[in-house]
């Protein structure tokens, strides 16, 4: 995210109406070589014209502009606006990441919780990431931690970007991948770390996490919470389905990963598990 650069505002200034020239996006999300960008409806007329500006200025071959991500799959649908190549790799902190980025979330906002990943995994330790999208946060415990992942992904497209990071980033040897619903996955009792990255219903897999988790493990459960449940949720909740499950539990950290809606944040917390 950037302040816009003059030089787009110089261009575009000639030939919009003045009162759009302020309405012009000030921020932008650049993933590889292709830029997101929001959009106001005033905006609408001159969609084609401002996202080629931008791709010139700022230098990408491709520009979307920014919509909604929801579903099951977590996918984004987002307008081609200029250029027609969706799929980009795009590198941080040393891992590539590749994905088609009209179709994939990749969310900015979650770069902290990617580089933490890659020091918290240890070399040898199994990880199982049950919801590991292109390898967003599996990819940098694999590469920089030398964990041995399982990485489980249920969308057949996302699937694939997952597959080619795996090589790209020369992994191979150290990550595996199902092409699965988590809640089929056959691996009970193996996880010295078990990976939760999904929001809104992720209480639901927590009995699946437990099974998949050793006797003691370390479950990262993300989930999204309303702002007057907190402090005492999420931990409440998995807590409680943990007992359920003869499991007790000890809460390591807790931290804020972004704001999801008004009012409702996506957390993180890290938790011990003991089987009773
Ligand atoms: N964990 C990454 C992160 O936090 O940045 C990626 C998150 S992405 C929002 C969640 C991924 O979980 C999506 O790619 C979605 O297709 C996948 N998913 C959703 N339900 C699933 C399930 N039951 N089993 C396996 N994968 C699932």
């Amino acid at each position: 995210t950037q302040l816009i650069k003059p030089r787009i505002r110089e261009i575009l200034s000639r030939e919009l109406p003045p009162e759009l020239v302020d309405m012009l996006p000030k921020h932008w999300v650049q993933i590889g070589d292709v830029l997101i960008l929001p959009l106001r409806p005033e905006l609408e007329p001159y969609k084609n014209r401002i996202a080629e500006v931008y791709a010139r200025v700022i230098g990408a071959k491709t520009v979307l502009k920014k919509g909604r991500i929801g579903g099951e799959f977590r996918e984004t649908n987002y307008e081609v606006l200029y250029g027609s190549d969706t799929v980009t790799v795009h590198v941080e902190n040393g891992i590539k990441y590749k994905l088609d980025v009209a179709k994939v979330m990749f969310s900015p906002a979650n770069v902290k919780e990617r580089v933490r990943m890659a020091k918290v995994a240890k070399p040898g330790e199994l990880v199982v990431d049950m919801f590991a999208g292109i390898g967003h946060l599996s990819l940098p415990m694999a590469v920089h931690g030398k964990a041995r992942v399982i990485a489980i992904e249920k969308s057949p497209y996302t699937f694939q970007f997952l597959v080619e990071n795996i090589e790209l980033n020369k992994v191979q040897d150290r990550m595996t991948a199902y092409n699965i619903d988590n809640r089929d996955f056959p691996g009970e009792n193996i996880a010295d770390r078990v990976l939760m990255g999904y929001v809104v219903t992720t209480h639901e897999f927590i009995p699946k996490a437990l099974s998949i988790a050793k006797d003691e493990a370390i479950i990262h459960y993300h989930n999204t919470i309303p702002e007057k449940l907190m402090p005492e949720e999420p931990f409440a909740t998995f807590k409680r389905i943990a007992r359920e499950h003869g499991y007790e539990t000890e809460k390591l950290n807790e931290l804020i990963i972004k704001r999801y809606a008004p009012g409702v944040w996506h957390v993180v917390i890290d938790v011990r598990v003991f089987k009773k």
